[in-house]
């Protein structure tokens, strides 16, 4: 089954703001860039929720092995699992700003089919040259 991905301009956005997408991470998925790891994190989200597979792979770190390893599979993958995956609720538990690091500590509601596919990560943001990048992401707990 293939689920739509849309969104109107002004419908809430997906990363759980009480704002418009338009107000919220369309701008950052346009490509203005987001002002804290907080806010990359959000809309790294909602570009999950949405199949914007370019959006994850240009927000990620040139370092992440993902980002160093076979591109098109990282892509179909990202793809794949945005079409096989419903994203129901972002929570962000824990923001931990600083200059050239952060870590943002979330949980994700998501379902794949009748699974519960939820699980709660600590992310690493690094800093490079002004713009934040995802670094890296440690499993808290198990679900
Ligand atoms: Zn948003």
């Amino acid at each position: 089954m293939i689920l739509s991905k849309s969104i109107n301009k002004y419908d809430p956005c997906l990363c759980g703001n009480k704002a418009f997408y338009q107000k919220c991470c369309k701008k950052y998925h346009d490509g203005e860039i987001p002002e804290s790891a907080e806010a990359l994190m959000r809309s790294r989200y909602s570009a999950y929720a949405l199949n914007l597979v370019d959006y994850i792979v240009s927000t990620t770190h040139p370092q992440h092995p993902d980002y160093l390893g076979d591109r098109q599979q990282w892509k179909e993958y990202i793809h794949r699992f945005g079409i096989q995956t419903k994203f129901d609720r972002l929570e962000v538990l824990e923001f931990v700003d600083g200059d050239k690091e952060a870590t943002v500590s979330f949980t994700v509601h998501l379902r794949q089919g009748l699974e519960d596919a939820s699980f709660t990560e600590k992310s690493l943001f690094e800093k490079i040259d002004g713009r934040w990048f995802y670094k890296s992401g440690e499993l808290v707990g198990a679900k």
